[in-house]
């Protein structure tokens, strides 16, 4: 499997709009985040983990044509608000585009867009299949995928296990229970968004010691905010199992 980091950034992405601290003034490339998102792909499938606000200049970026899938953590808006510029794939494969998601993240959808659900349709909305998903494991052909719960403060979200990988983004909690379930994921990535505690995301030292807990062979740290650190600061001090994930990094897992 290869996965590609399309979005490694909170929701205000770095740099932020009207703030000159140094990690929004930073030239190096890898302090730029769009907003979190992953490409998963197999020998014959691209499935996606969230389509925020710049899913459009994401897919445009990593020069990705198709889509067989979209899996959504949850509804906040900066890992759903990109939803709409499906219309290009829809357009292209003339059909409506797969999206796998809860009961409470379908509702807030129809909502968000709601022009996509009139009975009578502007023409040239998007089209959007949802397949319902809770804790279960699913499949999408013969890729097994096993949802892990999280909570964002007291908001329920999704992250999600396939294969050796798992992917959990914005939370704060994870019950021992769903811990086990990423116990044997070599790969994990997991949200952290600067070093002082926060209501509802993990902060570093709280994903630092899930990774130890977990000890998989590499993890790596996403949904980063301007107030965490430069890149070629934090890669020097994390421990050796731990990188900061940054946009467009690709790693085989
Ligand atoms: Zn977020
Ligand atoms: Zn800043
Ligand atoms: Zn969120």
């Amino acid at each position: 499997m290869k996965i590609t980091f399309l979005g490694t950034g909170t929701s205000q992405g770095t740099p932020m709009i009207g703030c000159n601290c140094k990690i929004c003034k930073s030239t190096d490339e890898r302090d730029k985040r769009l907003r979190s998102s992953v490409l998963i792909e197999t020998h014959d499938k691209k499935i996606l983990i969230d389509a925020g606000p710049d899913f459009r200049q994401q897919m445009l970026r990593a020069n990705i044509t198709n889509l067989d899938a979209i899996l959504i953590t949850h509804a906040h808006f900066d890992h759903t608000g990109g939803l709409d510029d499906v219309r290009a794939l829809n357009y292209i494969k003339q059909k409506a585009v797969d999206i796998y998601v809860e009961t409470r993240v379908q509702r807030a959808l129809r909502r968000i867009f709601y022009y996509a659900f009139d009975t009578v349709k502007y023409p040239g909305v998007p089209e959007f299949e949802f397949h319902k998903i809770n804790e279960n494991s699913f499949n999408i052909a013969n890729i097994k995928i096993t949802p892990v719960r999280a909570y964002h403060h007291r908001l329920p979200v999704l992250g999600f296990k396939i294969d050796n990988f798992c992917y959990i983004t914005d939370a704060n909690r994870i019950s021992p229970k769903e811990l086990k379930k990423m116990q044997y994921a070599d790969t994990v990535v997991i949200n952290a968004l600067r070093r002082e505690k926060h209501l509802s995301h993990f902060c570093l030292s709280d994903a630092l010691a899930i990774i130890d807990k977990l000890k998989p062979k590499h993890a790596y740290l996403t949904h980063i905010s301007h107030q965490l650190d430069l890149h070629s600061v934090l890669e020097k001090e994390l421990p050796a199992n731990v990188s900061a994930a940054f946009d467009g990094l690709s790693i085989y897992c």
